[in-house]
C-alpha cells in the first residue's frame, strides 16, 4: 500500500541517524525517520537494570567527542537539556596491593598526570606529557579526519609532522600499538593502562595500526564527559533538535525492505507492508543488514557482496556491561596514596600488571569470557546524584567478553549469573567496602543481550569493520565512501562512539551529490 513520501528517510534513529536527519531537514529537505524501536537513540541509552532510580548507561558511558561534535554545537543541544560534567581526574587504576594509584587527568590538569606519573617513572611521567602535549596542539586536526568527507592536504601534511615530531617512523603506522607502548614507556603501570585504553576503543593492542597509540592512549584518553542525567539524554535532545527542525520521527516502524529501481534507491518498505517513497534513503545499520537483508542480494553489485562478505563483527568491540546499585561508592586502598582514584571518572579495578591486561585481552579476543574478571569502572553518582535515589550510588563497568555468537545461550545464562560476583570478590580486595551488604543489586548485560536488543551483529558495538586495515584506510567498501554506497541515493551512517562523525559525513556527501545548500560550514571550523 502506498503511504507517505519524503525527500529522504532514514532507516533507524541512532544518534548518527539523528545527526543525518537534522542536517537535511535544516537544508530544507522532508525528512522521515524510522525507528524500530520505541524510544531514539539506540545505544545512547540509559535504563534502570537494577532496581528503579538507579540510573544505568548499558551502553555508550562516556562521551569524548563533545568539543568537536558539529550535531552538538550546530543544533545548540545544551538548549535541549543535554549537559556534561568533565570529571578532573579521568583514567586511573587501583592496585590491589594498595600501591598508589596511577591517574591520568584532563590535558588541561598535566602538572597533576605527570605527579602521578612520577610515582612510577620519571622517564614515563616526562615522555607522556611531551607526547600528549604534541598530540593535542593538533587535535583539531585529527578531529577532522573523521568528521571532514575530504581530507585537506594541509591536514594530512600536519598530523604527518605531528606524528614524526613524537619520535614515530612513516613504518610505525602498521605496527601494533603494544610495540609502540613497549617502546616508549617502562612502567608497567602505565603500559597496562594504555593497552586497557586501545582496548576501550576496540583496537587490540597486539595487531593492528600504530594510530591507536595516538588516538587511544593521546587524544581520547583523558577528554570524557559524562551526561547528566544519564547517556540518554543527550539522545532525548538529539531527537528534540531533530523535531524543532522539522522531522518526522516515527517509532516502533521497523523497516524491513530498501527498494531500488535501475541502480537508484526510491524508498522503503515498513515490517507491516506500508511503502515509503523517498528519493534519499539513509541507512544507520550496518553493512550486512542494509545489503543483505533489505536492498536484497540480488540487488547489489559483485563488489558490494565483496565488501559485505569482507566484513566481520566482533570480537574487538564486544562488551559486557555490570550494572551495581550501591550504598557507598568504592573507597579503594590506593587512595591512602592518593584519594583522587575515589574521585576518578573511569577506573580499571583487577591488574597488577601489564601482562595480566594483556593476557586478559587475548583471552576476550579469543572466545571466552577472561579467567580474571577485571573491570573498567564508572561511578557517575560521584558527581551527577540525581541519577540514583539520595544519598546511593550507581556503577556500570566493562567486561570485554567474546562475541554473541562464541557462547551458547546457556552459557551466556551461566555468565549472566556468576561473573559478576566474581567480579565483586575481585573489586572488594581493591577497595575493602565493596562487600554483598554494600550492593542493594545488580545486573549484567551481555553481548547476546546486546544483540538482541540493539541489534548490533554479535553484540559489536562499531557494527562491524572490514576485515583488513587496507579496506579501512582506503575506504574501499561501502558504507566508508564518505557514507556513499554503490546503489545512487543510499547512504550508510552507522559508526563506533558516540561522534555523530558518520551521520554528519554522509550528510556532507548528500548535499555534494543533490546540490544542497552547504548549512555545516563555519569559519572556525576546518571540517
Ligand atoms: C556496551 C557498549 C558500550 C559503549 N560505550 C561507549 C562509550 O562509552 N562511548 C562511546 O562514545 N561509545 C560507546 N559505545 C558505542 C556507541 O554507543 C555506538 O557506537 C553508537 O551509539 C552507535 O550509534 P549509531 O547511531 O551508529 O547506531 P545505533 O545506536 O546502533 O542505532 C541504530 C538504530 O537503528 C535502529 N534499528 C535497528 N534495526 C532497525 C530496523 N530494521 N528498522 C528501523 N530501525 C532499526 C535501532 O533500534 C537503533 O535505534 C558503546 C556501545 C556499547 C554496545
Amino acid at each position: 500500500m502506498a503511504a507517505d513520501r519524503y525527500d529522504a528517510v532514514v532507516i533507524g534513529a541512532g544518534h548518527n541517524g539523528l545527526c543525518a536527519a537534522a542536517y537535511l531537514a535544516r537544508a530544507g529537505k522532508k525528512v522521515g525517520i524510522f525507528e524500530s524501536r520505541h524510544e531514539e537513540a539506540g545505544a545512547v541509552h540509559t535504563s534502570e537494570a537494577t532496581v528503579p532510580g538507579f540510573w544505568h548507561n548499558l551502553h555508550a558511558q562516556y562521551m569524548e567527542f563533545i568539543d568537536y561534535m558539529p550535531f552538538y554545537h550546530d543544533f545548540d543541544l545544551p538548549s535541549f537539556g543535554a549537559r556534561m560534567i568533565k570529571p578532573e581526574c579521568q583514567v586511573g587504576m587501583a592496585f590491589e596491593d594498595g600501591r598508589p594509584p596511577l591517574l591520568i587527568y584532563t590535558p588541561e590538569h598535566a602538572d597533576r598526570t605527570h605527579r602521578s606519573l612520577s610515582y612510577f617513572s620519571k622517564h614515563d611521567a616526562d615522555a607522556f606529557h611531551e607526547i600528549r602535549s604534541k598530540v593535542m596542539a593538533k587535535d583539531r586536526e585529527i578531529a577532522a579526519m573523521l568528521y571532514g568527507a575530504r581530507r585537506p592536504e594541509a591536514v594530512v601534511g600536519e598530523l604527518g609532522r605531528m606524528w614524526a615530531d613524537i619520535g614515530m617512523s612513516p613504518m610505525d603506522v602498521t605496527k601494533p600499538a603494544k610495540e609502540l607502548i613497549d617502546r616508549t614507556f617502562e612502567s608497567t603501570e602505565l603500559r597496562g593502562v594504555l593497552y586497557r585504553q586501545c582496548l576501550e576503543w576496540g583496537a587490540d593492542p597486539h595487531e593492528g595500526t600504530g594510530l591507536a597509540f595516538v588516538i587511544c592512549c593521546f587524544w581520547l584518553c583523558g577528554i570524557h564527559y559524562l551526561v547528566v542525567g544519564g547517556t540518554h539524554m543527550l539522545g532525548h535532545a538529539m531527537a528534540g533538535a531533530c523535531l524543532r527542525e522539522g522531522v518526522h520521527l516515527r517509532y516502533n516502524r521497523r523497516v524491513r525492505e530498501i527498494t531500488t529501481r535501475g541502480g537508484r534507491a526510491t524508498g522503503i518498505v515498513l515490517e507491516d507492508g506500508t511503502h515509503v517513497e523517498a528519493d534519499i534513503v539513509v541507512s544507520n545499520l550496518d553493512i550486512r543488514t542494509t545489503f543483505y537483508d533489505m536492498v536484497g542480494e540480488e540487488n547489489i553489485t559483485a563488489d558490494m557482496r565483496d565488501a559485505v562478505e569482507g566484513w566481520r563483527f566482533g570480537p574487538e568491540h564486544c562488551l559486557g556491561t555490570p550494572s551495581f546499585a550501591l550504598h557507598e561508592p568504592p573507597d579503594y586502598k590506593s587512595a591512602r596514596h592518593d584519594p583522587d582514584v575515589n574521585r576518578c571518572f573511569y577506573t580499571i579495578v583487577g591488574y597488577e600488571t601489564a601482562e595480566q591486561v594483556s593476557e586478559y585481552i587475548l583471552q576476550a579476543f579469543g572466545g571466552r569470557p577472561p579467567e580474571r574478571p577485571a573491570a573498567g569502572t564508572w561511578v557517575n553518582t560521584l558527581w551527577d546524584p540525581t541519577q540514583a535515589p539520595p544519598g546511593k550510588h550507581a556503577m556500570n563497568g566493562w567486561f570485554f567478553f567474546p562475541k554473541a555468537s562464541d557462547l551458547s545461550e546457556a552459557e551466556w545464562k551461566d555468565v549472566r549469573e556468576t561473573y559478576n560476583a566474581r567480579f565483586l570478590e575481585l573489586w572488594r580486595r581493591h577497595a575493602p567496602n565493596m562487600t554483598r551488604e554494600n550492593v542493594i543489586a545488580d545486573a549484567l548485560y551481555t553481548p547476546l543481550d546486546i544483540e538482541r536488543e540493539m541489534g548490533m551483529p554479535e553484540g559489536d558495538f562499531g557494527r562491524g569493520r572490514p576485515k583488513s586495515l587496507a579496506a579501512l584506510t582506503t575506504a574501499e567498501s561501502p558504507g566508508r565512501r564518505h557514507g556513499r554506497t554503490g546503489i545512487h541515493g543510499l547512504y550508510m551512517c552507522p559508526g563506533t562512539g558516540v561522534s555523530a562523525a558518520p551521520g554528519y559525513v554522509a550528510f556532507k556527501s548528500i548535499a555534494e551529490d543533490f546540490g544542497l545548500p552547504e548549512v555545516w560550514k563555519r569559519d572556525d571550523r576546518i571540517y
